[in-house]
This record gives structure tokens, sequence and C-alpha cells, in this order.
């Protein structure tokens, strides 16, 4: 069964609540086998349309041990998840991370998971690259919005280029293969857009283009900051060849290959467009809050669960719960005087 199909009636909506082997299939019959994990909501970075700039970080009680986001994650393995993606916040701004990491890996070798993967700022990959692909981590996603050290540093207010790219250099280095996400701002960055591509297809990465969500308060006004990918991807289209390749990772990317640059350029589009009915995807905050919709007020408490006491069937339970549950699809809207879709910012979510 793909990750799409549409499970059979007795199948669905917690059907068999107990059971341990059963996909995790939703009430609208997506199953779902990703889950991402936010294990920090800190950064060493504050980019303008992710965090304002003094934020507010959750207080370190409130935050999951290592061993407790490990608990929850391997209970969504062994329901059936085949992916896991470490984010934040700043994944790797978190003191053992690497030990959960390897923690992790345990069920890359028993086949339960297809792929143990991480998303970054890339500020500390220098340091921890080598020990990633050690550990059986085989791609990354690095976090890239301009080649221009003065924008890099105005956007992540502080932030310096050269790190990032030296942290992408030994991440190269290391076998790790890399994903350039960039979020595209209107009077940001959108000038740069092209050098990006051509550089990180001269480089053999695919990169992928985002528009701005309106996900927690910044200072900025989300009308100024939103660039529609349509209007990118028209003015890329008129120099370069943008063929439709049928790529999908069952989330929210539509991919084109450039015959220029030889290279693959994705688009999430939550804004121009909404691609839920095929969305596989949940996310557990640091906190252990379960959030099934990126952009609904949906969240079920699952450190409540554990430190309540609950045994893994229990757990299991509280899973299937929250997923069943997950709604139909998000309803992003920007416009002036509009506040945020969902008063948490991505760092908390973990995008
Ligand atoms: N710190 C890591 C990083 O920057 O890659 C991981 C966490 S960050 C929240 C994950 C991704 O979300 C980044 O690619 C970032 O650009 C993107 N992001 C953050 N806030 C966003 C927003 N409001 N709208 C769209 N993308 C956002
Ligand atoms: Fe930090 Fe990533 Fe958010 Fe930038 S996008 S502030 S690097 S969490």
């Amino acid at each position: 069964m793909t990750p799409y199909d549409i499970a059979p009636p007795q199948e669905r909506s917690g059907a068999r609540p107990d059971s341990h082997r059963e996909p995790l299939v939703d009430g609208f019959g997506r199953t779902v086998r990703y889950l991402r994990v936010s294990v920090t909501d800190r950064c060493d970075l504050r980019c303008v349309y992710c965090m304002a700039e003094h934020m507010v970080f959750l207080p370190k009680a409130e935050v999951l041990s290592l061993e407790e986001l490990d608990r929850i994650a391997s209970a969504f393995v062994a329901l059936g998840t085949r992916k896991l993606r470490l984010t934040g916040g700043e994944p790797l701004v978190r003191k053992g991370v690497m030990g959960l990491v390897r923690r992790l890996a345990r069920h890359l070798r028993t086949g339960a998971l297809e792929e143990l993967t991480l998303t970054t700022n890339g500020t500390r990959l220098s340091e921890f690259a080598s020990d990633l692909a050690a550990a059986g981590v085989r791609r990354i996603n690095v976090s890239i919005d301009t080649l221009n050290p003065e924008l890099f540093a105005k956007i992540t207010r502080g932030g310096n280029l050269v790190k990032v790219l030296a942290g992408v250099a030994a991440a190269r280095d290391a076998g790790l293969r890399i994903k350039i996400n960039t979020v595209a701002l209107a009077h940001g960055n959108a000038a740069e857009i092209p050098d990006l591509i051509r550089w990180a297809h001269g480089q053999g990465m695919d990169l992928t283009l985002i528009e701005t969500m309106p996900m927690g308060e910044v200072e900025a006004d989300r009308t100024d900051q939103f660039l529609s990918l349509d209007r990118v991807r028209r003015e890329l289209a008129s120099y370069w060849t943008l063929r439709d390749i049928p790529l999908s990772t069952g989330g929210p990317a539509r991919y084109v290959e450039i015959a220029e640059t030889g290279g693959r350029l994705g688009f999430i589009t939550p804004l121009s467009h909404n691609f839920c009915e095929a969305c596989n995807r949940v996310r557990l905050t640091c906190t252990g809050t379960l959030h099934t919709c990126l952009g609904r007020e949906d969240a079920s408490d699952l450190r409540a669960v554990i430190r309540s006491g609950a045994d893994d069937a229990g757990l299991a339970q509280a899973i299937r719960a929250a997923v069943d549950a997950k709604p139909k699809g998000h309803d992003f809207h920007i416009g002036r005087g509009l506040g945020p879709a969902v008063a948490r910012h991505m760092s908390t979510t973990g995008g």
C-alpha cells in the first residue's frame, strides 16, 4: 500500500485501537509514515520570518529529555513510521543531540526505519557532519536564503554565512547528500534566488523554495514578506526551461528540472496551493505535543501521557487517537491586519 492509498473502511479511524501492527491511518484514510521531531525550540539564529527578535524560549522543565524524545519517536516507528526528521529550532544546538541520533539509528539497522534525517541551519555542521554520517544519516536539508553575506546576516539577524558554507562543505566531504531550503521573501532575497539555484545545482544539490507561512508573531508584516512562488516560477521560466517531474516525497513540494542547470527545484506553496490530500506527516514538539497539521491549532499532549506512567500500549493508543483526528487540511491566509494562522512559531512546531 502506498502512503496515499485509502485504507478499506474496516481499517479506518481506530477500528483496532490497541493493535501495534496496523499502520497509522487518519480519519481521511491517509497513512502517516513520517514524523518530524523538534528537539529544541532554541536556535543560534533569529530569521526574520521565523522568530521574533527577542524570543521567549520554553523553560527547560517543559522540554522532553532525550530519553523521552527517543521513547515517543520509537513508538511511532513501532506504529509504521518509516521516516524521522529531527528539526527545531536548531537541532544541532541541543546538548547531547548526537546521543539521540545514535539511539534512533538502531531502527535503521533493524530495517524498521527507512530514513533518519535532519533539517539544520548549518552553523554547526562542520562539527557534526562526520558523526551524523557515521551514525547512519544519509541526507540532510540545510536552510540558506542568500549567498550574499550581508543579506544573510540581515535575514538571520547576525548569522555568519562563511560558517554555514563551511558546514555544507564538511557535510559533502562526509558523504551526506544535501538539499537546500530557501524561504522566498518579497523584499529580502527575491533577486538572489537564481544565483542560489545555480550554486546549489552546480554542486549537485537540489533546492526547494518555500513560501512564508503565517506562524507565530514576528515583527515584520507577513503581507510585506510574502512572495508567491507562482510569480517566481513564471520569472524563472522566462529564461530557463522548467520541466515538471513526478518526483514526490509524499510532502508538499512539487518539483521541476531545469535544463540549463541540470538540477531539481522544488516549490512548497502552502499559500498559493494546498496539497493536504496527500499529507503523510505529523510533528512532535520538544515538549511532547503532537501537531497533526502545520497550519491548525490541533494538539495532543504526549508528554502528559508518558509522564503519567503510560505503558507502550497506552502511548500507542494516544498516538492513534491523535492521528485519527488529523484535520483535513490547513487554511493559511496572509493579509494586512490578519494575525498568524497559528500562534506557535515554526521553530516550536518543527519546520
Ligand atoms: N533551524 C533549522 C533550519 O533553519 O533549517 C530547522 C528548523 S526551521 C524552523 C525549518 C525550516 O522552516 C527552515 O527551512 C526555515 O526556513 C523554515 N521556516 C521557518 N519559519 C518559516 C515560516 N514562517 N514560513 C515558511 N518557512 C519557515
Ligand atoms: Fe533558527 Fe531555523 Fe528559525 Fe532560522 S529558520 S530562526 S535557523 S529555527
